[in-house]
């Protein structure tokens, strides 16, 4: 991709290169905090930062940013390395935060030593009444000016654990007049006594993400950090903990986040939609979840192209979630092998076909390139599955399909004429009887015969019977987040099931994560808790945009 014009990372980094800033060295880090799984949002820092670093020689680190120990757990941990590793990535190291703690607690001393932090024991209302306003300084709480050796007692005795959660903080001291309320004497530190899902008991304070996060890039010596717009505003006090301290000078850069229309993307929305069984799980199809998108079917690949397409803006906006499904239906229209699914069974009787006699017809599995990727077995006989919607009583012109006197291409097998129809007492179609032209098998058609329409269909004696999960967007907003409950917009009619579905005996050996083509039927992949005895399928996408109504 060397014509493509860079993005305004790249064009820093290349700068930087240039000007031999860290002699051209190039380290990334991925930062997830492990309180929920991966969505497509992380995918495009995912992309991006280990992107940079494939592009300019460099390394990514993963750093578990995990400094708040009541929502972290090694699941999350675990699912976050997985779901990396699937996008196609390899981190350099595996890095925690908690790792930090030591190294951290001793920069807050070294702050208290040079007169630039200090305890206090307001409570978060007062000190969040004496910020001010933004357009009105605020004003020093009583323990502004405590010295230095009490407040390294106190910070010691936080520590220790003689105070309760909430009873004293550490707080930066910079300017309580600052424009940037996120300089007003910023809190770094608060007691949490609470367990960590790594460092156990062993610490009762716990550091803010602004102070530990621009140190553990420094630590690490990360050169470019990569994070959203909504940093911006702490940039300067990222940079000024990094000053007073004399450490690496690591730098922050922010980019627009991903919004996608009719998602939400907040881990925190998510784990409600989780626990409120509005969804299954963290990895239901139907989620914005690395994991979800696996299930149904989404490819790494597709993925990583639809974060290349959106590329790296410097504004908020928000991405119509129609550009990931056509990323992954490119893909797979590409890839996916091709089989026969009826998912709304009628039965079709052959009536001048041999009774018990059987072809193996013979289905390339992908004519999308070049000798098809080999091909299988599909077995035809006297009766066979086809979709109640490709017959029609009384068809009008244009339809070229089945109905009394028309003729229709069975895919890889004949061309069939429709002579007779039986119906049940309710009116409704239970059987169509078709003869079939014995010289118009497929590759071998010599009865000169031009059908308009091909049709899909499966042997009776052979079909398998499967369900089908067909997913449609989970929320009715197109920007659900921006409601006041955004639980209000979700879609009742997310999931339809299928429960009996005949699909092509060859697709027993389907593999979730594979994708497969159902002729006119859309794309779809095993489910992962299909079984032998239950399969499931689910569809990844429809053939066509359905959306753009
Ligand atoms: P959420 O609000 O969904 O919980 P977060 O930012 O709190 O997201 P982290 O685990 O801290 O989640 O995110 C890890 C990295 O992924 C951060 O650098 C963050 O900026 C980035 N990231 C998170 N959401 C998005 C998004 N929607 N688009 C792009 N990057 C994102
Ligand atoms: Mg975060
Ligand atoms: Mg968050």
């Amino acid at each position: 991709n060397e014509e493509k014009s860079l993005n305004f990372i790249e064009e820093i980094i290349e700068d930087d290169i240039q000007a031999g800033k860290h002699d051209g060295r190039v380290l990334t880090r991925f930062p997830p905090e492990p309180n929920g799984y991966l969505h497509i949002g992380h995918a495009k820092s995912i992309c991006l930062n280990f992107g940079l670093a494939t592009k300019y020689n460099g390394k990514t680190n993963l750093r578990f940013d995990d400094t708040n120990p009541v929502t972290e757990d090694t699941e999350y941990v675990e699912s976050i390395k997985k779901d990396i590793n699937w996008l196609g990535f390899e981190w350099a190291e595996e890095l925690y935060t908690s790792d930090y703690f030591d190294q951290l607690y001793d920069f807050a001393v070294q702050l208290i030593q040079q007169d630039l932090a200090y305890v206090d024991d307001s409570s978060a209302e007062e000190i969040a009444a004496a910020k001010g306003t933004p357009t009105e300084p605020g004003v020093p709480t009583p323990n502004r000016s405590r010295s230095i050796e009490e407040n390294l007692t106190l910070f010691q005795e936080m520590r220790d654990g003689k105070y309760k959660d909430g009873e004293k903080v550490l707080r930066a001291k910079i300017d309580l007049a600052s424009p940037n309320m996120h300089m007003r004497d910023p809190l770094l530190y608060r007691i949490k006594h609470a367990h960590h899902h790594r460092t156990g008991d062993k610490w009762c304070i716990y550091p803010m993400y602004d102070f530990a996060h621009g140190q553990s890039d420094s630590i690490e010596k990360i050169t470019h950090s990569v994070c959203t717009l909504e940093f911006i505003p702490h940039r300067p006090l990222y940079d000024w903990c990094i000053d007073k301290l004399a450490i690496f000078p690591s730098k922050q850069y922010e980019f627009a986040r991903l919004n996608l229309t009719y998602t939400v993307m907040s881990k925190r929305k998510l784990l409600q939609l989780v626990n409120d069984k509005f969804v299954e799980s963290w990895d239901d199809p139907r989620m914005p979840t690395i994991s979800g998108l696996r299930r149904r079917g989404y490819t790494p690949a597709s993925i990583r192209n639809f974060c290349e397409r959106i590329g790296i803006a410097k504004r908020e906006n928000m991405i119509d979630v129609s550009l990931l499904e056509f990323c992954i239906r490119e893909d797979l229209n590409k890839s996916a092998w091709r089989r026969m699914a009826v998912l709304d069974p009628v039965k079709l009787v052959i009536t001048n076909y041999p009774e018990g006699q059987v072809e193996e017809l013979i289905g390339e599995n992908n004519p999308e390139v070049e000798g098809g990727e080999g091909s299988r077995i599909v077995p035809f006989s006297r009766e066979i599955w086809i979709e109640r919607e490709d017959f029609m009583e009384n068809a009008p012109k244009k339809f070229f399909r089945l109905g009394p006197g028309l003729t229709v291409r069975l895919k890889h097998a004949y061309i069939v004429e429709c002579h007779d129809f039986v119906k049940d007492e309710n009116g409704n179609i239970t059987e169509i009887h078709c003869t079939y032209l014995p010289n118009s098998k497929s590759g071998e058609d010599t009865s000169g015969l031009k059908v308009k329409g091909t049709i899909h269909w499966v042997s009776v004696a052979h079909a398998k019977k499967a369900e089908i999960r067909l997913y449609d967007r989970l929320f009715n907003d197109e920007n659900p987040a921006a409601a006041e409950n955004f639980k209000e917009s979700i879609n009742p009619e997310s999931l339809h099931i299928i429960k009996e579905a005949y699909i092509e005996p060859d697709l027993i050996h389907a593999e979730a994560g594979k994708g497969y083509q159902f002729i006119r039927k859309g794309y779809y992949t095993l489910d992962t808790l299909s079984t032998a005895d239950h399969l499931v399928f689910n569809r990844t996408v429809t053939l066509k945009d359905s959306w753009a109504k």
